[in-house]
Protein backbone atom coordinates (compact mmCIF):
# COMPACT_ATOMS: atom_id res chain seq x y z
CA UNK A 1 0.00 0.00 0.00
CA UNK A 2 0.93 3.45 -0.94
CA UNK A 3 1.85 6.16 2.19
CA UNK A 4 -0.29 9.03 1.63
CA UNK A 5 2.39 11.00 3.28
CA UNK A 6 5.44 12.41 1.67
CA UNK A 7 8.29 11.26 3.83
CA UNK A 8 11.35 13.45 3.95
CA UNK A 9 12.78 12.66 6.83
CA UNK A 10 13.93 9.17 9.02
CA UNK A 11 14.29 10.25 12.22
CA UNK A 12 16.45 8.97 15.00
CA UNK A 13 15.41 9.21 18.76
CA UNK A 14 16.41 8.23 22.14
CA UNK A 15 13.49 7.59 24.65
CA UNK A 16 15.62 9.81 27.14
CA UNK A 17 14.98 6.91 29.53
CA UNK A 18 17.36 4.08 31.36
CA UNK A 19 17.90 1.52 29.24
CA UNK A 20 15.87 -0.67 31.42
CA UNK A 21 12.79 1.05 31.02
CA UNK A 22 9.84 -1.01 29.64
CA UNK A 23 7.84 0.19 27.03
CA UNK A 24 4.43 -0.32 28.90
CA UNK A 25 6.23 2.52 31.36
CA UNK A 26 7.02 5.04 28.45
CA UNK A 27 2.95 4.49 26.95
CA UNK A 28 1.88 5.48 30.21
CA UNK A 29 3.86 7.99 30.50
CA UNK A 30 3.00 9.65 27.42
CA UNK A 31 -0.10 9.85 28.01
CA UNK A 32 -0.48 10.76 31.59
CA UNK A 33 2.55 13.13 32.09
CA UNK A 34 2.54 14.26 28.49
CA UNK A 35 -1.37 14.12 27.58
CA UNK A 36 -0.38 12.77 24.03
CA UNK A 37 -3.73 10.35 24.10
CA UNK A 38 -3.20 7.75 21.69
CA UNK A 39 -0.74 9.01 19.61
CA UNK A 40 2.60 7.97 20.29
CA UNK A 41 6.19 9.79 19.93
CA UNK A 42 7.74 7.22 17.53
CA UNK A 43 6.34 5.09 14.75
CA UNK A 44 8.81 2.13 15.95
CA UNK A 45 10.31 1.90 19.39
CA UNK A 46 13.68 -0.70 19.62
CA UNK A 47 13.91 -2.62 22.77
CA UNK A 48 17.26 -3.58 24.89
CA UNK A 49 17.48 -7.09 23.55
CA UNK A 50 16.95 -5.39 19.57
CA UNK A 51 13.09 -6.29 19.35
CA UNK A 52 11.48 -3.71 16.98
CA UNK A 53 7.66 -2.81 17.86
CA UNK A 54 5.34 -0.54 15.58
CA UNK A 55 3.71 1.56 17.80
CA UNK A 56 1.95 3.12 15.01
CA UNK A 57 1.23 2.71 10.76
CA UNK A 58 3.36 4.37 8.79
CA UNK A 59 0.85 6.10 7.39
CA UNK A 60 -0.21 8.01 10.41
CA UNK A 61 1.77 11.23 11.80
CA UNK A 62 4.17 10.20 15.01
CA UNK A 63 4.49 12.57 17.33
CA UNK A 64 8.52 12.99 17.31
CA UNK A 65 9.98 16.27 15.66
CA UNK A 66 7.88 19.42 16.26
CA UNK A 67 6.73 20.88 12.67
CA UNK A 68 7.88 18.32 10.92
CA UNK A 69 5.85 15.33 11.52
CA UNK A 70 4.10 15.28 8.26
CA UNK A 71 7.08 14.21 6.82
CA UNK A 72 8.98 11.71 8.98
CA UNK A 73 9.09 8.11 10.03
CA UNK A 74 9.99 8.51 13.59
CA UNK A 75 12.31 5.48 15.49
CA UNK A 76 13.82 5.76 19.19
CA UNK A 77 15.74 3.31 21.36
CA UNK A 78 14.72 2.50 24.92
CA UNK A 79 17.69 4.41 26.43
CA UNK A 80 19.90 7.79 26.28
CA UNK A 81 21.11 8.80 29.51
CA UNK A 82 22.94 7.21 32.49
CA UNK A 83 21.98 6.59 36.14
CA UNK A 84 22.68 10.19 36.73
CA UNK A 85 20.51 11.49 33.46
CA UNK A 86 22.89 12.67 31.65
CA UNK A 87 22.63 11.92 28.00
CA UNK A 88 24.40 8.95 26.41
CA UNK A 89 24.79 6.90 23.73
CA UNK A 90 24.39 3.19 25.68
CA UNK A 91 22.75 1.30 22.96
CA UNK A 92 23.47 -2.25 22.78
CA UNK A 93 24.96 -3.82 19.81
CA UNK A 94 21.57 -6.08 19.27
CA UNK A 95 19.39 -1.96 19.03
CA UNK A 96 22.09 -0.97 16.62
CA UNK A 97 21.90 -3.51 14.32
CA UNK A 98 18.17 -3.44 14.20
CA UNK A 99 18.04 0.18 13.66
CA UNK A 100 20.54 -0.24 10.94
CA UNK A 101 18.39 -2.97 9.34
CA UNK A 102 14.74 -0.96 10.13
CA UNK A 103 16.88 2.26 8.44
CA UNK A 104 17.92 -0.15 4.82
CA UNK A 105 14.64 -1.13 4.44
CA UNK A 106 12.71 2.11 5.08
CA UNK A 107 14.93 4.17 2.83
CA UNK A 108 14.33 1.16 0.56
CA UNK A 109 10.77 1.79 0.73
CA UNK A 110 10.91 5.80 0.89
CA UNK A 111 14.04 6.54 -1.56
CA UNK A 112 15.60 10.01 -1.01
CA UNK A 113 14.17 10.02 2.50
CA UNK A 114 17.04 11.58 4.84
CA UNK A 115 18.31 10.11 7.95
CA UNK A 116 18.67 12.58 10.89
CA UNK A 117 18.89 12.40 14.72
CA UNK A 118 16.28 14.43 15.82
CA UNK A 119 18.91 17.33 17.14
CA UNK A 120 20.15 17.63 13.32
CA UNK A 121 16.89 19.86 13.02
CA UNK A 122 16.99 23.27 13.24
CA UNK A 123 15.94 24.99 17.18
CA UNK A 124 16.16 21.33 18.68
CA UNK A 125 18.27 21.87 21.61
CA UNK A 126 18.01 18.65 23.00
CA UNK A 127 20.98 15.70 22.64
CA UNK A 128 18.46 13.30 21.35
CA UNK A 129 19.30 10.47 19.93
CA UNK A 130 22.66 11.20 21.87
CA UNK A 131 24.92 10.49 19.01
CA UNK A 132 25.85 11.40 15.94
CA UNK A 133 23.87 9.92 13.20
CA UNK A 134 26.20 10.37 10.08
CA UNK A 135 29.23 8.95 11.14
CA UNK A 136 27.51 6.24 12.99
CA UNK A 137 25.73 5.83 9.55
CA UNK A 138 29.12 5.94 7.95
CA UNK A 139 31.10 3.72 10.38
CA UNK A 140 29.07 1.08 12.20
CA UNK A 141 29.62 -2.14 10.86
CA UNK A 142 27.39 -5.08 12.64
CA UNK A 143 28.75 -7.43 14.53
CA UNK A 144 27.19 -10.56 13.54
CA UNK A 145 29.09 -13.13 15.79
CA UNK A 146 27.24 -11.11 19.13
CA UNK A 147 23.57 -11.65 17.68
CA UNK A 148 24.57 -15.73 17.05
ZN1 LIG B 1 13.86 12.91 19.99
Amino acid sequence: MNNPRTIKYIVLHCTATPVNTSLESIQRYWKEQRGWGDTPGYHYIIKRNGAIIQLLDESKNSDGVYAHNSACINIAFIGGVDKEGKAVDNRSEAQQHAMFGLIVRLSDKYPGAETLGHRDFPGVKKACPCFDVKNWLKNYEPDLSSLR
